[in-house]
């Protein structure tokens, strides 16, 4: 059995979707099919539900219908014969309906769950039509039946395996099964969600589920690449890379894998592969326990950080220093991403600011708190590079211009962070792209 996942833009105009069909029944492996969204879509109900949430009914109206005759345009497009636009129709309508119902009633995060879930219910039925349409046997499994989550919203494996293997048997003569990504039930029961994004992770806990052969991600570029191609000229695509390094970079800022999707596939030992619906044919990525090789793979950024610095004289000789400071994170569930400190101070960040204002009033007491908007965390990752020779140097030389925050050298052996003002990033990538990889 192998898990094939496909994301928004791969399933996000008719043809494509087309091509998904023929990329799931190139061979004969009995499959689970999971589907992201349409792209585009999980954006309007996120906006439509803002709407809802202002109480602005006529915007949020506009924004339904809008939505709507993108649906019935692609189902245009998507099938031929009149018996499968007729069932595509009544998918569309049973889904509008229920959002122009919404518009009645009052809103609360459980209806806003409900609306962001209609997205993957809408592409995979759509799928299911096409692929009846084209007389290729399948059965369509809800996601909401199996997929589970708890109270910290954590996955509950153990039950999302037991549920899945029920439902599977139940349809014996089966080898296609298409699931929904990113939806969920939560503890309450109520439809839930795994985060925006979070198609890559149902992927990797249906593999794990269902100890997979393969965990393929579809996108649309060609696998993991050992720079931001948005931002550098000449990238290329990394042939393997251990789970380590992949979960650094997908934390990091590389947008093709969810960071959350790593461990499951870590943990039950299913290898990921990151392939491209527009070039099938291309190698993509190859994510297992083994790197391949040593030395320097990639780099990746990450804006959106917040650095704080906490200045002290009584970290000096002091003992239980960073735990309090730590435990004023814990207790405002804020992660840290960085850290690096001095005898007389500690810098850190974070990613979410949400809480900062009370994180600050309890540092002060502590000493002289500063903070510093706007910065990027660029990761430098490869397989045992702090124990590869040259590796700082090559930094240190291609970033001699820039002004470096803080480094983060030796929490792993596969990472190396500096933070810069985010105004630098640019540069900074296109620097090192040149000086650790010799590209332009
Ligand atoms: N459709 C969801 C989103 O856009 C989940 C996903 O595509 O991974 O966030
Ligand atoms: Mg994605």
């Amino acid at each position: 059995m192998k898990i094939m996942k496909f994301g928004g833009t791969s399933v996000g105009k008719p043809e494509r979707m087309h091509e998904v069909a023929k990329l799931i029944v190139k061979d004969k492996e009995p499959k689970i099919v999971v589907l992201s969204a349409l792209s585009g879509t999980t954006n309007s109900l996120v906006e439509i539900s803002n709407s809802l949430a202002n109480a602005d009914r006529n915007t949020a109206k506009q924004q339904i219908e809008a939505l709507e005759a993108h649906y019935q345009n692609f189902i245009e497009k998507l099938v031929k014969t009149e018996v499968a636009l007729a069932s595509a129709k009544s998918i569309i309508t049973e889904h509008f309906e229920f959002l122009h119902i919404i518009l009645k009633i009052s809103f609360s995060e459980a209806l806003n769950k409900d609306i962001l879930a209609q997205g993957e219910l809408l592409s995979t039925k759509l799928f299911s039509v096409y692929l009846t349409e084209q007389g290729i046997e399948h059965a369509l499994i809800p996601a909401l039946d199996f997929m589970t989550i708890d109270n910290d919203d954590e996955p509950q494996i153990g039950s999302i395996k037991v549920k899945l293997a029920q439902l599977l048997q139940r349809h014996k003569d089966r080898t296609i099964f298409i699931t929904q990504g990113f939806i969920s039930r939560n503890a309450k029961g109520e439809v839930d969600n795994l985060k925006r994004g979070g198609s890559d992770y149902s992927a990797s806990l249906i593999a794990a589920a269902v100890n997979a052969s393969v965990c393929e991600i579809w996108t649309d570029i060609d696998g993991m690449h050992n720079n931001d191609p948005r931002v550098v000229k000449k990238t290329v695509a990394i042939e393997q890379m251990s789970f380590e390094e992949a979960a650094e970079l997908a934390y990091f800022g590389a947008k093709i894998l969810h960071p959350a999707s790593i461990w499951p596939a870590q943990f039950y030992k299913v290898p990921v592969k990151l392939l491209n619906t527009l070039q099938p044919e291309a190698r993509g990525t190859l994510i297992t326990e083994l790197a391949g090789s040593v030395g320097v793979k990639a780099v990746a950024a990450k804006d959106g950080i917040t650095a704080i610095k906490i200045k002290s004289s009584r970290m000096l000789l002091a003992y239980g220093f960073l735990r309090k400071i730590f435990e004023i994170f814990e207790k405002h569930r804020t992660s840290i991403d960085m850290i690096t400190t001095s005898e007389v101070g500690v810098s850190l960040t974070i990613d979410n600011d949400t809480n900062l204002p009370a994180i600050i009033q309890e540092l002060e007491p502590f000493g002289s708190v500063e903070v510093d908007v706007n910065q990027t965390i660029v990761s430098i990752v490869g397989n045992e590079i702090t124990e590869t020779k040259d590796v700082m140097q090559q930094l240190f030389n291609a970033l001699k211009d820039i002004p470096i925050r803080m480094v983060s050298y030796g929490g792993s052996s596969h990472n190396i962070s500096i933070l810069i003002p985010k105004s630098f990033k640019v540069q900074t990538l296109q620097l090192l792209n040149v000086g650790l990889f010799g590209l332009e």
